[in-house]
């Protein structure tokens, strides 16, 4: 039983991958009888398409200080810098209104979740004693890998990178890990350092509470070692935080997934329909990362060389891009006739549909979870941040995917990407392990909602929301 005044507010920073998992995690707090408020960065409202918000979950705008106006960002270190200190100016203020309010209105706060990269919201909640919780969106591997990389391996890390071939031993990860198999945001050479300072505010933000709470959207399975040996803040897994109609077999395109920054298109259910069962590549990036315009032609060129159906994600220009990968095509009509182009889909809709055989991703956290919520094999490109610890993981812990090699310029060759498709398309073994992870994956999605339901228990009576 949960108590109908547990009103939750989880903060989100504005993208894809943050709104995702946020969004799954509201519906099963509402599920078990939570209210819950999705506070929204301005901005990122602005962009959203809001379709179809889930009956009981509200949207409640924060300020980020770009509250009119074009977009804050365009991708690059400084942008994203100037944007987080303006979503921590600004949001942490409006935030503390939108507490105030909910308590004016009889609706006291009984918990704030917010996402990564967001650790004042913490500070905000303690000011009006109010309980938070940190919803940590990558994987449990890369928690530990952060965990220790501020708790005395900075400097073993950094050693890592001045010698390839050497293997970082962390507590916590069965496998030895090189520098091509460790997050960008700690290697001293990466152009982008913008997340590692908020990645220590959030561990010193959790020092202060005595008694961090830390969910993982991840399943214990899939990583017991790296769950158990961050014992200072003992995190709990909570996912997949994936729609429950994909877990329990039924019709996902029925659960409503449609707060997105992207148009989805209508075109791919029937054109998937028309495939056997397992024919189909599935090629997507997921919502950030631009690639270059040799590779684009690279994945072209191994796409029209295989004999096989496939099903090609390609964004539109975002506000920043000089120009979007379909501009640097130039044999867009061949491909046209040959597969599917689509500039954004509802993934895990693609990804549970039986034509599907083999996922062509970048790693990013969640694409990696659904291709293994779903029981698909992948080709795994990584390109940067922890998709490439993420890719090591899916070839040699989970073995439900092959690891592209990449040529000096960092490009992966048409030849050695369709090499890629073959074997995972071919692969027995990889299909078997992806189907156990899928099936994991069932089991602990259900397991995971009776640690939510007591967590709610447990904060459901101490809702006070006054400073
Ligand atoms: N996604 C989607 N449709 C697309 C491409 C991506 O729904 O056409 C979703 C995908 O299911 C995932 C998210 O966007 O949940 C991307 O998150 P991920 O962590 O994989 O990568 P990021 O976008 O952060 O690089």
């Amino acid at each position: 039983m949960t108590t109908a005044s547990s009103h939750f507010i989880i903060v989100t920073y504005p993208l894809q991958s943050h709104l995702n998992p946020a969004l799954q995690f509201a519906k099963r707090l509402l599920h078990i009888g939570a209210r819950v408020t999705i506070a929204a960065a301005a901005s990122g409202y602005r962009r959203m398409f809001k379709d179809s918000i889930p009956e009981g979950i509200t949207i409640a705008v924060i300020s980020d200080g770009c509250d009119v106006g074009h977009d804050p960002t365009d991708g690059s270190d400084a942008a994203i810098n100037d944007y987080i200190a303006k979503l921590k100016l600004h949001g942490a203020r409006t935030l503390g209104e939108l507490i105030g309010k909910s308590a004016n209105e009889g609706r006291p706060v009984t918990c704030v979740v917010y996402s990564i990269l967001l650790s004042w919201a913490a500070d905000v909640a303690r000011k009006f004693n109010v309980p938070s919780a940190l919803l940590w969106i990558q994987s449990a591997t890369m928690l530990n890998i952060y965990y220790h990389y501020f708790y005395g391996y900075a400097n073993v890390i950094k050693e890592c990178e001045k010698d390839p071939s050497w293997s970082l031993d962390l507590p916590g990860l069965n496998l030895q890990l090189k520098a091509r198999d460790l997050p960008s945001f700690v290697m001293p050479s990466s152009p982008y350092t913008f997340a590692l300072p908020a990645f220590r505010e959030q561990f010193e933000e959790l020092e202060k509470e005595s008694n961090p709470k830390i969910f993982v959207n991840t399943y214990n399975e899939l990583e017991p070692e790296a769950l158990r040996s961050i014992e200072k803040f003992s995190p709990v897994a909570v996912g997949p935080l994936l729609p429950s109609s994909l877990l329990d077999g039924t019709d996902p395109s029925g659960d409503s997934l449609d707060i997105a920054f992207f148009r989805r298109s209508e075109d791919y259910i029937p054109w998937l329909n028309s495939r056997s069962e397992s024919s189909v590549i599935y090629v997507s990036f997921g919502s950030i990362s631009v690639l270059s315009r040799r590779q684009t032609g690279e994945i072209a060129r191994a796409l029209l060389d295989t004999s096989r159906p496939f099903l090609w994600v390609i964004r539109e220009k975002a506000g920043g891009e000089e120009e979007s990968e379909e501009d640097s095509l130039t044999c867009m009509d061949e491909l046209e006739k040959r597969g599917l182009i689509v500039p954004w889909c509802c993934q895990v809709e693609v990804l549970s549909h039986p034509a599907v055989g083999c996922f062509v991703t970048h790693c990013g956290w969640n694409s990696s979870l659904e291709s293994l919520s779903c029981g698909v094999p992948v080709v795994a490109c990584p390109q940067w941040s922890d998709q490439l610890t993420n890719a090591r993981m899916i070839e040699d812990v989970w073995k439900t995917g092959v690891r592209v090699r990449k040529d000096e310029e960092g490009v992966v060759e048409s030849g050695e990407m369709k090499r890629c498709f073959e074997i995972v398309m071919e692969s027995e073994e990889m299909r078997k392990n992806a189907k156990k992870w899928r099936e994991l994956a069932v089991e602990a999605s259900e397991d995971n909602l009776k640690i939510l339901r007591d967590f709610v228990q447990e904060v459901g009576d101490d809702s006070v929301g006054k400073e």
